[in-house]
């Protein structure tokens, strides 16, 4: 059987809201999680083999085969955190640490494998009424930000997410978002526990068309590739992994 060299990238999404709320569900029709993967797909190209995970799957789709062979996972839970068995967050977060990427979106703040890899509570202010919000680029240059609109791009209704956020000092800080309430929001952390690298990514509330926005998916584009390590598998104590390079990916 041939040996596929792709990187493999696994969306996983509690897939709840997008059956329970007739809203969200014209919005993402098969699932916010398969809105990202036709963005991934599109703007990464050949070299990624894409593929979704979701709660009501065994294992939540997270089985040793796919976890073993994942090399960046994207999270989004806001319903049903709970529901996340501890022994799947206890092997993703082992795969974290052995170098498997981790991008958390918008809600997945208060996962249990956020919370867990943080070590505070990742607690916030919020409110939902759909207003304006300006992204800010705090670090131009940096590869996650690659082809994004500078100095600043908007999404016209979101989700307020407000500070103060608990989370630890992020080791870069990308974006600062700003909202017409007043607030504002460490909306872009970068991460890295034991060899993983790990993205904090903010919007995405599911009743706003903020997935198919494509600054935001460039910016989960760039993050993959970020954080895709170039070697896969288990835990190397001497720290050898090294970070793939980055290849330049279409934006518009
Ligand atoms: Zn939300």
């Amino acid at each position: 059987m041939a040996v596929d060299h792709r990187k493999r990238i696994t969306i996983w999404n509690e897939f709840v809201h997008e059956r329970t709320k007739p809203e969200v569900k014209e919005l993402y029709p098969d699932g916010i999680h398969e809105t990202i993967r036709h963005a991934l797909v599109e703007k990464l190209g050949d070299g990624f083999n894409v593929g979704c995970a979701t709660l009501d799957q065994p294992e939540h789709g997270l089985t040793d085969e796919v976890l073993e062979n994942t090399d960046v996972l994207l999270w989004w839970g806001h319903a049903a955190h709970d529901r996340v068995e501890d022994a799947i967050v206890a092997k993703v977060h082992r795969r974290v640490l052995s170098g498997m990427g981790l991008i958390v979106l918008h809600s997945g703040h208060a996962s249990k494998i956020f919370q867990r890899l943080m070590g505070t509570s990742c607690m916030l202010r919020w409110r939902d009424a759909g207003e304006l919000e300006r992204l800010w680029i705090i670090s131009p240059g940096h590869p996650i930000l690659a082809g994004v609109e500078n100095p600043y791009f908007e999404l016209p209704a979101a989700e307020m997410y407000g500070e103060h956020f608990d989370i630890p000092e992020p080791d870069e800080l990308l974006l600062i978002s700003w909202f017409e309430g007043g607030e504002v929001f460490r909306s872009g952390c970068t991460f890295r526990r034991g060899q993983g690298r790990i993205f904090y990514f903010s919007p995405g509330h599911e009743t706003f068309p903020i997935y198919h926005n494509v600054n935001v998916q460039c910016i989960i584009a760039n993050a993959v590739q970020w954080a895709a390590p170039i070697t896969r598998g288990t835990y190397d104590p001497d720290g050898r992994h090294i970070q793939a390079s980055l290849s330049p990916i279409k934006c518009a």
